[in-house]
């Protein structure tokens, strides 16, 4: 059996006991002390870390009336019955003791408020969350839960642990009926919150210091609430007001003129957007007319115009496509365009209404001289190769491929 100091004594951070028991488990090696003022894991608190005579406690959990507070790396052999220094992480303990305190602050609020009755809470390592009974809560009750906890917090209300029997656990006004039948441990915070609860708290609520609203969500019908609390209220505003001094430096505005702002920016990158995909479009139509007409131009010289090969460099991405896209409209054209970026070559191949192409029976011999991959489906395929060098050779065998076709179909 360990005595739990903390209970009596949430200051306490330095302290010396004796050791009981040391046993290696699949985690790590747990020391059972005679006293304790370490805090275990429990009631939605985190444990106390700290170090056993300079051995850093990394977890600490009560079980059967016994502290196991574990350990990392080795424990010399000769502890047992040893007088061991122990001391508490107080940074993280009085962290913990900000949240856990803010929270009964909170949950008594939300009870004065609404009623609205606390299901669960977690104090988790950057927030605190307060899963509340109620499936909505306005707006307006949350901020009235946020001002009265902060009025209780600037009373600096003591706070203060009794110990209740069965009989006399009436005399208590508790928030909620407790969850142990005989020696409860009550906890009330002036007379603002009462509840039965085994955990280590502040004793004034001005050591809370603020409380603040994070963010509000719905969960199996509840309604969870995230809370910065204590010092970490103070961090999160320093952070936050940091953002928002960037951002208006960035958009040039006041803080109050920064949400119309954004709105602004984001309709002006909504317009542009649009205005690139027509410009995207009216260059794709004037490319392809362009392939065409010249292609045209060589046919009346005695060459087939039904073949149009194009090797391009540094276009955009999408402009093979869109431009493959509107020379496959032409009957009978077949259509090979390359785009070098870089030492990449992007390819396209088309098909227009009753060409003589059928790309899976040249797949096999084209690709290859670009060592390129790729595919699609009748009319548009496409990929990308690495041998950009080769490009002219990889257009060259493309026409007379399709040359071969066309004479078959003869
Ligand atoms: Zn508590």
């Amino acid at each position: 059996m360990t005595s739990a100091l903390y209970l009596e004594d949430p200051r306490l951070l330095d302290f010396e006991a004796k050791v009981l028991a040391t046993h290696r488990t699949k985690q790590g090696t747990e020391i059972v002390l005679d006293r304790s003022a370490f805090y275990p894991e429990g009631g939605g608190q985190p444990a106390d870390h700290g170090d056993i005579d300079g051995i850093p406690v990394v977890h600490v959990r009560s079980d059967g009336g016994s502290i196991f507070h574990r350990v990392e790396g080795e424990v010399p052999g000769a502890l047992e019955d040893a007088v061991v220094r122990c001391r508490i992480d107080a940074s993280r303990r009085r962290d913990y003791q900000q949240q856990h305190t803010g929270q009964h602050l909170l949950s008594g609020a939300f009870m004065q408020v609404g009623p609205y009755p606390t299901v669960s809470v977690h104090q988790g390592s950057d927030y605190t969350t307060i899963e509340i009974e109620a499936s909505t809560i306005p707006e307006l009750d949350l901020d009235r839960v946020e001002r009265l906890t902060n009025e209780a917090i600037e009373a600096d209300l003591p706070v203060a642990a009794h110990w209740a029997t069965e009989e006399t656990i009436d005399r208590y006004p508790l928030r909620r009926p407790p969850k142990v039948r005989d020696s409860i441990r009550v906890v009330q915070i002036g007379d603002f919150d009462c509840v039965a609860c085994g955990g280590v708290h502040l004793s004034r609520t001005a050591e809370v210091r603020m409380v603040r609203l994070l963010d509000v969500e719905s969960i199996r019908g509840n309604t969870r609430t995230s809370w910065k609390i204590g010092d970490r209220a103070f961090a999160h505003y320093r952070e936050t007001s940091t953002v928002v001094k960037q951002l208006g430096g960035a958009l040039s505005a006041k803080t109050h003129e920064l949400a119309e702002r954004v709105g602004m920016q984001e309709e002006r990158i909504r317009s542009a957007e649009l205005e690139i995909r027509r410009l995207s479009e009216r260059l794709h139509e004037l490319v392809a007319e362009r392939l065409l007409h010249e292609a045209e131009r060589r046919s009346r010289s005695g060459r087939n115009h039904a073949v149009i090969t194009a090797h391009l460099a540094e276009e955009p991405k999408d402009l093979l496509r869109g431009v493959t896209e509107r020379l496959v409209e032409v009957p009978g054209l077949a259509v090979c365009l390359v785009n070098r970026t870089g030492d990449r070559l992007q390819w396209s191949i088309g098909a227009g209404p009753g060409a003589p192409l059928e790309f899976e029976s040249v797949r096999g011999e084209l690709l290859p001289i670009i060592d390129a991959r790729g595919g699609g489906r009748r009319p548009i395929w496409q990929g990308v190769g690495t041998r950009v060098e080769q490009a002219p050779a990889f257009l060259e065998r493309f026409r007379e491929l399709v040359a071969a076709a066309r004479r078959e179909d003869d």
